[in-house]
Formats: C-alpha cells, sequence, structure tokens
C-alpha cells in the first residue's frame, strides 16, 4: 500500500512543476555537458525531455555559465535549478538571472552574510533553494560522528533550514543523500518524522547504469512506497536521458506515474522464439507512440494470455508455429508465429489512431 505521507509536505515551485503537497512525484535529471558547451547542453536536456523529465539541473561553476540559463532554460523548454557550490555570489547572480531554483549547501556559502545575500536573491526572484545534505560533506563540527550517520544529516539540514527560516524565507526543499542504502533511507525517514518540508530523493554517485539502477532504485523504492519523496533523481553515470528513463519505470512501477509497461516472460526451453527482440521493440514503440499500455509478450501458450491476464493487448508464440493475439485476457486472433511481430505493432498504431480520434 502506497501511504501518503507525501501529501502533508509543504508544496513549492520550481519553474511551473509542482513539488511536494500531494504533488505528483516529479523527475529531475542534471546535464553533463561543460558549462562553455550550451549546444550540447540543450540537446541532453531536450532528449531528458522527451524521455519525461520535469525538472533540470545545471552546475553553475562560473560567471559565464550564469550568463548561459536563460538560453539553456528556453531551448530546453524545463524549469532551471542552478547547482551552486563555495560562491555565493554565483548563487545570487543565478536567481537573477533566470534560475527556477537554486540548489546550495548552505554550509559552504561563506557564512551567514553570504546565506543571507543568496536567500534575499530567492526570496526577489521568488524561487526556491534546496539545501542539499551530503553525508560526504557534512560540518566538521564539534560532536559530529567520524562517519555519517543518518542523525548527524538529519541535525545538519535541520540545522540549515533554522538558519534560513531565521532570515525569513520558507520556499525550501530538502535533499538527504549518501552512497548508502540504509543511511539514505534512515535519514529521509527521520527527516519525514520531524520536518513537512518537501524532500528531493536520491543515492550519491550511485554508479554506472546498471549497479546505479539497481542501488537507487532499492532506496528510492523503499521511501517512495513508504510515501516519502516529492521529486526524485537517479544520478548515475550516464545519460541524462537514461536517469529520466530509470525514474520513470521506478514510479510507474511503484503505480505512482502512468506509462508504458511491457510484460515480457523470461523465456525457457518451450520456446525458440525471438521474445527478447520482441519486448524490446514493443517497449520503445510505446514511448515513441507515447502510449500508457501494458502490452504482453511470451513465449508460449501455457503461460501466456493466463500470466498475462492483465495486459490490455499481447502476443503468445505457439508450438506448432501459430501464435495468439489477445486483449484484455480474451484471444482474438491466431497468427504465424514470424506474423505476430508485425500485427502486434498494426494493432499499436490503430490503437493510437483510434485515441487520437476521440
Ligand atoms: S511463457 Fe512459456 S516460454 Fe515463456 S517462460 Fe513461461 S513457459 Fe517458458
Amino acid at each position: 500500500m502506497i501511504l501518503s505521507v507525501a501529501e502533508q509536505t509543504k508544496q513549492i515551485m520550481v519553474g511551473d512543476v509542482p513539488v511536494g503537497g500531494g504533488a505528483p512525484v516529479s523527475i529531475q535529471t542534471m546535464a553533463k555537458a561543460p558549462p562553455d558547451q550550451v549546444d550540447r547542453i540543450v540537446e541532453q536536456l531536450k532528449d531528458a525531455k522527451k524521455a519525461g523529465c520535469d525538472i533540470a539541473r545545471i552546475a553553475i561553476p562560473n560567471l559565464e555559465a550564469v550568463k548561459t540559463i536563460g538560453e539553456i532554460k528556453q531551448r530546453s523548454g524545463l524549469p532551471i535549478v542552478a547547482d551552486i557550490h563555495f560562491d555565493y555570489r554565483l548563487a545570487v547572480a543565478a536567481a537573477r538571472n533566470g534560475a527556477d531554483g537554486l540548489r546550495v549547501n548552505p554550509g559552504n556559502l561563506g557564512g551567514r552574510d553570504a546565506l543571507k545575500a543568496v536567500v534575499t536573491a530567492a526570496a526577489e526572484a521568488d524561487i526556491p533553494i534546496r539545501v542539499g545534505v551530503n553525508a560526504g560533506s557534512l560540518p566538521k563540527t564539534q560532536g559530529m560522528p567520524a562517519i555519517p550517520t543518518a542523525d548527524a544529516m538529519v541535525n545538519t539540514a535541520l540545522k540549515m533550514i533554522a538558519d534560513i527560516e531565521s532570515i525569513g524565507f520558507d520556499k525550501l526543499k530538502v535533499s538527504l543523500k549518501a552512497f548508502d542504502l540504509f543511511t539514505t533511507v534512515e535519514a529521509n525517514r527521520r527527516f519525514t518524522i520531524q520536518a513537512d518540508w518537501p524532500l528531493h530523493l536520491g543515492v550519491t554517485e550511485a554508479g554506472p547504469s546498471l549497479s546505479g539502477t539497481v542501488r537507487s532504485a532499492a532506496a528510492l523504492g523503499i521511501l517512495l512506497a513508504e510515501g516519502i519523496g516529492d521529486t526524485i533523481r537517479i544520478s548515475l553515470s550516464s545519460d541524462p536521458a537514461e536517469e529520466v528513463r530509470v525514474a520513470r519505470y521506478l514510479l510507474r512501477t511503484l503505480n505512482l506515474r502512468p506509462g508504458p509497461v511491457v510484460v515480457s516472460c523470461p523465456t525457457c526451453g518451450r520456446t525458440d522464439s525471438q521474445v527478447v527482440g520482441l519486448a524490446t521493440k514493443i517497449e520503445s514503440t510505446l514511448e515513441l507512440l507515447n502510449l500508457d499500455l501494458v502490452v504482453a509478450v511470451m513465449g508460449c501458450e501455457v503461460n501466456g494470455p493466463g500470466e498475462a491476464r492483465e495486459a490490455d493487448l499481447g502476443v503468445a508464440f505457439g508450438p506448432q508455429g501459430q501464435g495468439l493475439l489477445f486483449e484484455s485476457g480474451q484471444i482474438v486472433g491466431k497468427y504465424a508465429n514470424e506474423e505476430l511481430h508485425d500485427v502486434l505493432l498494426a494493432r499499436l498504431k490503430e490503437i493510437k489512431e483510434e485515441i487520437q480520434h476521440e
């Protein structure tokens, strides 16, 4: 059961995307090209948007990068969060130059006056600030444990929030990230009990595509299934669009966002059909056609329509060269196995046209 803790968080706006307060969990990614390569950044973010991205973040390491915010925002069509470390002047400049949000670590901006300048600029621009606490960069103050704990992360976040609130600003979201899955989960759980700021979920330096996907899905899956988390980023050593696709499948799997699903059997000795190739092709076709359907591709009739009863549409390859097409659990046609690929694709296109004419 999905709990609804997220409904209890406050809501902020990042550009035109609501975050928290019961809004759909939004998907974020970060551009990976160098800041002076605006065309590459824009291409990456356009691909990410096509894949389902809601909010993009870009690194702002210098004043030249600040000047690109408006163009990247306009050409990518995504709200842009400026990611800033150490130099508060860059955060002030980003707020004044079109950023839809700031991601800062208030502990490394250079003291209270610097923080006040950033908060004032964000208030004037009416944009939110993400307070980002990473386990690897907790302040080295007295009483901090040598190994970062969930409690140390939560206490750091609460202290940073109190500092910002004391300046009179409350458009905040918070992230508590660690490489260790259990530390990330526990920090976010504990924070949720103590505060109602919207939470940005992620696992830092999650890893290359496969291992990073598994690590992120495990950590974020636990939290999202408990109703914790308002916006997510899957950090992978891969393209931004790949991060977004993983995030979308995660949210789809948890019934938190609509989207296409391909149900395909793992295949076994009962089939020599091309299940893997067809399933992969159907997955990309559903994305391309933007069809939120459940489509099954099964290797044989043993578990075909039965196992995939929940599917809107599906095929099961057959033993004597004859396979089945089925819709909503009902067999609607018999075709030669080699025809199933074309039959299924044609039916998907028909459904798309039917939807367009409704
Ligand atoms: S559906 Fe048929 S081919 Fe696929 S795994 Fe099950 S028994 Fe094997």
